[in-house]
């Protein structure tokens, strides 16, 4: 009922010459299984655009600002994303959440600002070390995904990544078991909240992804796909993750 999907973040990471990866990973997926998402440096969303031509792969925004316009310097607002060619975008990923002050209603803003454009909006949420040591996870990932989340989410519009502050960029990766709990958590109390709907809306997992781990974190219920950094950089890193979906 949900396809998977495989999203790579590419953060501040990436020029021009890096579109020769893409092309490597068009060659490898010419028709891909499973849904492919990129979500590269704004300043290469067009050139991506162009270089998948009419290849399914679909492309990203890593931010978009909440509003639809106006006098904010160095942002962009969701419109111009799509207009690049974008479909998609990332709000609420932890790095924008801790280094640039992001709040649950800032996030829940900015995923708004994407609906409005057209863009589905990729949400993420996810606990910090200190709050797993102190059995928080959940009320934590409650709480951002009530506050994050606007209405009018759907799984059209809408998917949530799940990634553990601590797995990201670390190595590190939870449990089985603590990916499921959590997986399992937010898919009921989306359906608390949303229904029906709530059965559509995809769930990834993000944080230290890899070839080596990723057939496994797909097994666990409720994981719909992933979130990537490091290994959707490059198309031999990031192809057998697909793969593995
Ligand atoms: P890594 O895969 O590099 O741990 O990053 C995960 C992430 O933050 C994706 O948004």
């Amino acid at each position: 009922m949900r396809r998977r999907l495989a999203a790579g973040n590419w953060k501040m990471n990436g020029t021009a010459a890096s579109l020769s990866e893409v092309e490597a990973l068009l060659d490898a997926h010419v028709s891909p299984s499973v849904e492919i998402l990129l979500c590269p440096p704004a300043t290469l969303i067009s050139a991506m655009a162009a270089v998948k031509g009419q290849h399914p792969l679909m492309i990203g925004g890593q931010d978009c600002h909440a509003e639809a316009k106006g006098a904010h310097t160095g942002d962009i607002a969701a419109a111009q994303l799509a207009d690049a060619g974008a479909t998609h975008v990332i709000v609420g990923h932890s790095e924008r959440r801790t280094n640039h002050g992001e709040t649950d209603e800032t996030v829940a803003a900015k995923a708004r600002a994407a609906h409005g454009a057209g863009l589905v909006a990729v949400i993420c949420l996810g606990e910090t070390l200190e709050e797993r040591e102190g059995g928080r996870t959940l009320e934590v990932v409650g709480r951002q995904l009530d506050a994050s989340v606007p209405d009018g989410a759907t799984g059209q519009n809408t998917v949530i990544a799940y990634e553990p502050v601590w797995a990201i960029g670390t190595g590190l990766t939870p449990t089985n078991g603590q990916i499921g709990e959590v997986h399992e958590f937010l898919r009921s109390r989306l359906s608390a909240r949303f229904g029906a709907e709530a059965a559509h809306v995809r769930l990834l997992y993000g944080g230290s992804v890899k070839p080596s781990n990723a057939a496994e974190i797909f097994g666990i219920p409720d994981v719909d796909g992933a979130l990537v950094g490091g290994a959707s950089l490059k198309a031999a890193d990031f192809s057998p993750i697909i793969e593995a979906l």
